[in-house]
């Protein structure tokens, strides 16, 4: 809608030196431009600085010895502070005009072209994504501010509507108010970036809450939108704990509408406490969440064994396999089960687990307490499964040859994994994969979906009545067809799953600014 035609923002090769080069640069400079800096708050346009409730530590999860940088811990008062100054920004905003909305966006993905490499150091720093995986993120989010530029001109339009003869009538969207975005640290530029940007499209005002681990990355996109000229106070940035931003903020009869991505759990405490109607509130609150998966990849006896294990390999090990799209679960036909496992712990064995940084293949996960989590998950593992690949704990050494300090895992790989094994059932959030034999593809349809979840799968066949039954049968909300299952482009691969992992809301997809507005049938007699 009135740009040019769209394209996927590209990858940088890392395999040419000057690229790589480049990179390490961007490191050393965000060391020296970031590294020990106290960041602000955003309030009402203003940068606000920590008052009573003091700033937090973020360390690099790489080696948890180096503490990053520093944010402020918001203050009940300053919660307040921004959800007035959200409230009262939104009385402007909300009838600002769609082509100034969608040219900030377009500048926004100009600036961060350019800021690429700088952006992708950040993120490595906060959350222990290697060179390709944060390229991957920050191309992603360039594409998020290309989508949503056209998608809120696409939108203002409104839509057509059967006619009558003796009335003029038009269907018209409408924002909603105040919307309270709550991100994970795992895609700690794109996820928040895509809400907020969804809520901004359509005319509401943001309270920006990211994950207490990754608060620079989402910060540096914000300060980007506000550079590329985005009224200040509609957005509010707020960091700090979850008794004074978590369900204080889902509580507030001001809020509108919660924007959430994150576990399970909390993405269902969300949804229970904002039914409940707070007195002075004014409407039903709506509620945005996404949640985990325990996503399959089902590989039949025609498929392309050497392409799936290749697939399998990046989408259960990527990022240590803390992404809700990771492959977690791998369904085999009995025939092919053996050469595809032979063949996946070859290439995982070979994965270097090592320091972010260096662009190790397997960095650390978030926490030292989540790889405590997952090895607890692996040792359960070992009596019910067979233990194919890792389950010990690696050790990395820094430049001077001394451990580091993180949470490292190698990967994994159960074998023989019964459907009722919690390793078949429940989100591990690490790099850890559970491989069960099928009698045959419809068995193998059947197994992967048996969960709760319902988030990503990949299918390889070549056979056409396969594919068709899998399109028709698999329960997912994205499904990926001889390809792996992470890896989604915005704008092209809504993204968003079934059943518990959440509200299937579609970040990126045609249908996606709709969760922000409300629709307004105006009939007119002359
Ligand atoms: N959109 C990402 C992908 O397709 C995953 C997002 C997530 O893990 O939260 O891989």
């Amino acid at each position: 809608a009135g740009f040019l035609p769209f394209e996927h923002e590209p990858y940088h090769d890392f395999a040419n030196p000057a690229t790589a080069q480049a990179q390490r640069d961007a490191f050393a400079l965000v060391r020296q431009q970031y590294v020990g800096h106290t960041f602000p708050l955003y309030i009402g346009g203003q940068r606000v600085e920590a008052e009573s409730g003091g700033t937090f530590e973020v360390r690099n999860p790489a080696d948890t010895r180096e503490v990053v940088w520093h944010f402020p811990k918001a203050s009940a008062q300053q919660r307040d502070d921004a959800i007035a100054a959200a409230q009262h920004a939104f009385e402007t905003w909300r009838f600002s005009n769609p082509f100034q909305r969608a040219s900030i966006f377009k500048r926004a993905a100009e600036l961060l072209r350019a800021r690429r490499m700088e952006f992708n150091a950040v993120m490595t720093l906060e959350n222990g994504k290697n060179w390709a995986e944060t390229d991957g993120e920050v191309a992603e989010s360039v594409d998020h501010f290309e989508v949503f530029a056209r998608e809120t001109l696409r939108w203002a339009e409104g839509k057509p509507v059967y006619p009558m003869p003796d009335e003029h009538v038009t269907t018209v969207y409408e924002p909603l108010g105040v919307v309270v975005c709550i991100s994970p640290w795992n895609f700690p530029s794109a996820i928040p970036l895509g809400m907020a940007l969804g809520a901004l499209a359509a005319g509401n005002t943001v309270i920006w809450k990211p994950a207490s681990e990754t608060p620079l990355s989402s910060l540096l996109m914000l300060e980007l939108l506000f550079e590329a000229g985005l009224p200040r106070d509609t957005v509010q940035f707020l960091t700090g704990t979850d008794d004074v931003l978590g369900d204080p903020l889902v509580d507030s009869p001001h809020v509108r509408m919660i924007a959430f991505t994150g576990s399970k759990e909390i993405g269902c405490r969300i949804v229970e406490r904002a039914a409940k109607m707070q007195p002075g509130q004014r409407w039903i609150k709506r509620v945005m969440a996404e949640m985990g998966g325990k996503d399959p990849t089902v590989v039949c006896a025609d498929g392309d064994v050497e392409a799936a294990a290749v697939g399998i390999v990046q989408a259960a090990f990527g990022y240590a396999g803390q992404k809700c799209s990771a492959c977690s679960r791998v369904i085999a036909e009995d025939s092919v089960y053996d050469a595809l496992l032979d063949r996946v712990t070859e290439l995982a064995r070979n994965l270097k687990v090592g320091l972010p940084e260096d662009n190790a293949a397997t960095g650390p996960v978030i926490h030292a307490g989540s790889a405590e989590r997952i090895h607890r998950a692996v040792e359960a593992g070992q009596h019910t499964a067979r233990l194919v690949l890792g389950g010990e704990r690696p050790e990395v050494r820094g430049a001077q040859g001394e451990p580091v300090e993180g949470g490292y895992v190698s990967p994994t790989i159960f074998a023989e994994v019964d459907p009722r094994d919690p390793l078949f059932q429940e989100e591990i959030f690490g790099p850890v994969l559970a491989f069960s034999r099928a009698r045959d593809w419809q068995h193998a349809i059947d197994l992967a979906n048996d969960s709760e979840y319902g988030l990503t799968a990949a299918f390889y066949s070549r056979d056409p009545h396969k594919i068709s039954e899998a399109r028709r049968r698999m329960h997912v909300g994205n499904l990926y067809i001889n390809r792996k299952c992470t890896g989604a482009l915005s704008g092209t691969h809504a993204f968003g799953g079934y059943g518990m992992s959440g509200t299937n809301a579609k970040v990126g997809g045609p249908d996606y600014l709709f969760w922000f507005l409300q629709t307004k049938t105006v009939a007119q007699r002359y």
